[in-house]
């Protein structure tokens, strides 16, 4: 276990002698930090990077590498897709919301084709190749596919649909296990590594080293035990993931994720916000969280959703991260998936990236209202759901939630249903406050001189909703914003010796 009891920072003229010195430091080694790294060095700054196990990685290596980009990259022009930054703001304000940050989002959208620019100059590797099928992610290795539901309602109506979730080029994917994520992050470490990037390995940052005048100008680390202080004399880049592994931060901040699976990887503490916030530095939107459910998206599109009253509350057909957040956040982590026969046979037939989430019903009937009363439902909750469905359905139309025709279709008999209530897991969302420079700012609105930050310890582009690629997109867009910017930080201010 972590002790994460003393975050105090430590006070410069109490360090005797400093054990490593560069000019940026940055804590933790995965998206956040690897883009950060480099752009440091291109900088012009001798980058340290510390991470806490003994490899490179983090939760971006076992991720499937969406990363959120649009505005007309290369890769959606050369697939014929149409976008510009301003449909992609458009789109984001309305789906990552409420309270978004308006700036954040404008910036990184004028911003994404120059990063998929980067990332492909870095070596990360793309296949021109669409997915088009419901699903988690392609099952193969496209490079492009809707991820945040751009193509279903309401936001089909609100922006021109583009997909945005562009995947590094991976073969043989088994998900969370091997996924595009790791065909992003080893290019960047190689490039890195090529530009000098020191890093130390089973290290762990515990508590920041501030001057008189408040200024971070090192960590405070552990290795086996051993206490280590670093000096960094330009700047520190806190980027070591999200709060989602804190049960004492989940409860206080975002508590819908109590006794749900962290989507994670369990170095992710919150160590970074504590001792940032132990110097005054502000948060934002600490409640909101990404939510995946464990259901096959080629079932759902083709079946009605309904939760524990039977009645249905979203477009099947939308991107399933969506789904589970309207699950687990405003139907108690109720739901059934109810299909007939012929539709289920459907869905067999496709293929699917993520099998595990291809279940078995629980219950199969003969008629809707059996059906209804196995499921233990009330008398006519399902019936009436089912037949208001099906009245619509008749003329390929869904008024009440929008999905989309061509998933539109009577249901009949034999029917089934399946059981996900609970299928849900998640990671957390909110974060330290930073301005577009990576800077951390404090409760007063200034800037935490000498300190950066980027990746799942901030808050991002993601205010309540959620797309996939927006961790992997924010965390690299401003994991470099905040490397460059220590870089400049200490040359700027005269600290660097
Ligand atoms: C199965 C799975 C699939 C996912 N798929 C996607 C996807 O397709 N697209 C997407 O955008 N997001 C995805 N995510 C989420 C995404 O991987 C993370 O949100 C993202 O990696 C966060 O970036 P980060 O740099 O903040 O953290 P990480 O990439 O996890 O890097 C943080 C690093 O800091 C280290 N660290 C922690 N504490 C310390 C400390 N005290 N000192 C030093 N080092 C420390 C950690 O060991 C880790 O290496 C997925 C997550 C999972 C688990």
């Amino acid at each position: 276990m972590t002790d994460l009891s003393n975050v105090t920072p430590v006070d410069a003229e109490d360090i005797s002698e400093w054990d490593m010195t560069a000019d940026v430091v940055v804590a933790g080694y995965g998206i956040a930090g690897v883009s950060a790294a480099i752009e440091a060095a291109n900088g012009g700054a001798r980058v340290l990077v510390l991470e806490r196990t003994s490899g490179w990685g983090g939760a971006a290596s076992l991720a499937g590498g969406f990363i959120y980009l649009g505005g007309g990259t290369a890769l959606q022009k050369a697939l014929g897709f149409d976008d510009s930054a301003d449909n992609m703001a458009r789109f984001l304000e309305a789906a990552v919301g409420p309270g978004a940050d308006k700036a954040k989002i404008k910036d990184y959208c004028d911003g994404s084709v120059a990063h998929y620019d980067w990332l492909v100059s870095c070596g990360v590797p793309f296949r021109e190749a669409f997915w088009g099928e419901p699903g988690w992610e392609p099952p193969h290795d496209e490079g492009l596919m809707y991820s945040g539901g751009e193509n279903a309602a309401p936001f089909n109506e609100i922006a021109q649909p583009a997909p945005r979730g562009h995947v590094p080029q991976m073969a043989n994917k088994r998900t969370g296990q091997k996924g595009g994520g790791y065909m992003l992050m080893k290019p960047l470490i190689d490039t890195a590594e090529k530009l000098g990037v020191r890093t130390e390995y089973d290290i762990r940052i515990e508590r920041l080293i501030v001057d008189h005048e408040h200024r971070v100008v090192g960590v405070l680390a552990k290795r086996y035990g051993k206490e280590i202080a670093i000096k960094a004399k330009r700047g520190v880049v806190l980027a070591t993931g999200s709060f989602a592994y804190n049960q004492q931060m989940i409860e206080a901040y975002a508590p819908r994720l109590i006794g749900r699976p962290g989507a994670a990887i369990e170095e992710h503490d919150g160590r970074a916000i504590r001792v940032a916030q132990a110097l005054g530095a502000d948060l934002v939107h600490m409640d909101a969280t990404e939510v995946a459910f464990f259901g096959d998206p080629q079932l759902l599109a083709r079946g009605i959703l309904v939760n524990g009253r039977g009645q249905r509350y979203v477009p099947e057909d939308t991107y399933p991260g969506r789904i589970g957040q309207m699950t687990l956040l405003q139907q108690d982590n109720q739901a059934f998936l109810v299909i007939d026969e012929e539709s289920y046979e459907a869905a067999l037939e496709t293929e699917t990236s993520t099998s595990f989430f291809r279940t078995t019903p629980k219950w199969v009937a003969e008629s809707v209202a059996e059906l209804e009363a196995e499921m233990g439902l009330p008398e006519s909750a399902l019936q009436s759901t089912i037949a208001t469905y099906n009245l619509h359905a008749a003329q390929g139309k869904d008024p009440l939630l929008g999905k989309k025709p061509e998933w539109v279709k009577p249901i009949g008999t034999p029917i089934a249903a399946f059981d996900h209530r609970g299928h849900t897991a998640g990671f957390t969302l909110g974060g330290l406050r930073t301005d577009l420079d990576g800077r951390v700012v404090h409760v007063s609105g200034e800037p935490i001189a000498g300190l950066f930050a980027a990746g799942r310890c901030t808050s991002g582009l993601c205010a309540g909703g959620y797309v996939s690629g927006a961790s992997l997109g924010d965390g690299s867009f401003y994991g470099r914003r905040a490397g460059a910017a220590a870089a400049k930080d200490g040359v700027r201010t005269g600290v660097v010796h």
